[in-house]
């Protein structure tokens, strides 16, 4: 069955509208359900400080031109046409109020999709999943990894943690840039709102500059940094790479990274500079 992924309603697990045709351009994914085996995955490698990561959904409809979490996926259809598809796990939550794991740990919540993708809108899956793990004692620690401002709409739930940070990643100062690279995404101007919000209401949130993207203005950078509200702020350069890095969506931004002149040389050059205006910027490629 597919579905339309920008059906706009107020929260509701899985009513979804049957859709026909097949959508291939930006902003538009086919949605499915999926029922998995597991919620809570073992965090390995970079992740390794965590216990677990949560994904509510497989795929992920923002299509980052630089995503790699489209090489998790075996089928090579759905790495070619990553971004263009979504699967809902449909037990998700069925399986996390089995897990006898949750209590006490430290949790990332999309580490391989972005749990605020548009079609959270209409699902409410990972509000649904919040809510869950706020309930548990000891309660779990969480890190959500987003770009969209939906993450807004649940202010109230992610308050009711002891210990809570929201990453929101903002790749660039430069929306001409940010459409090149993440034309599915929010604006910077819409993300720093968010942040803003989140901030305000007193939920702690970390500026994830990553992968940094080519900058127009590093002092309008530092700057936005500064105002974010957010208490960390991190950068880094495309994903390390590796021999799958050669292919498919990787492949799109690293044409266009060429095309802009952007490499490690010209990153670390741009980071020095910024971290003279901003010192507490942590980047994980040169220090
Ligand atoms: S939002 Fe994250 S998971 Fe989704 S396409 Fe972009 S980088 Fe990949």
């Amino acid at each position: 069955m597919l579905y339309n992924v920008y059906v706009s309603a107020q929260p509701m697990l899985f009513d979804l509208e049957p859709l026909v045709a097949v959508p291939r351009s930006v902003g538009q994914a086919l949605v499915t359900k999926r029922r998995v085996s597991q919620i809570l995955t073992k965090a390995t490698g970079m992740l390794k400080s965590l216990d677990f990561t949560l994904n509510p959904y497989v795929g992920c409809s923002f299509a980052c031109s630089y995503c790699y979490a489209a090489f998790f996926q075996p089928d090579e259809v759905k790495v070619r046409d990553w971004g263009y598809w979504v699967e809902v796990k449909e037990n998700a939550l069925e399986l996390l109020r089995r897990e006898s794991r949750l209590a006490g740990s430290h949790v990332m919540v999309g580490s391989v999709t972005d749990p605020y993708q548009p079609l959270e809108r209409t699902t409410g899956l990972t509000r649904s999943l919040m809510e869950y793990m706020a309930s548990v004692r000891p309660q779990p620690r969480i890190r959500i990894q987003t770009r969209s401002p939906i993450v807004v709409r649940d202010i109230d739930v992610l308050l009711r943690f002891e210990k809570l940070t929201v990453g929101m990643s903002v790749t660039t100062d430069d929306d001409a840039t940010r459409k090149r690279y993440e034309p599915s995404c929010a604006s910077i101007e819409q993300r720093l709102k968010a942040v803003r919000a989140l901030a305000d209401a007193g939920v702690r949130v970390t500026l994830s500059l990553a992968p940094l993207l080519p900058i127009t203005d590093i002092a309008r950078l530092a700057e936005m940094i500064r105002e974010s509200g957010a208490e960390r702020f991190w950068t880094g350069y495309f994903h390390p790479g590796t021999r799958k890095f050669a292919a498919g969506t990787r492949e799109n931004a690293l044409v266009l990274a060429k095309e802009d002149g952007w490499n490690l040389e010209a990153y670390i050059e741009t980071v020095t500079r910024l971290k003279k205006l901003v010192p507490e910027l942590v980047s994980r490629d040169f220090e």
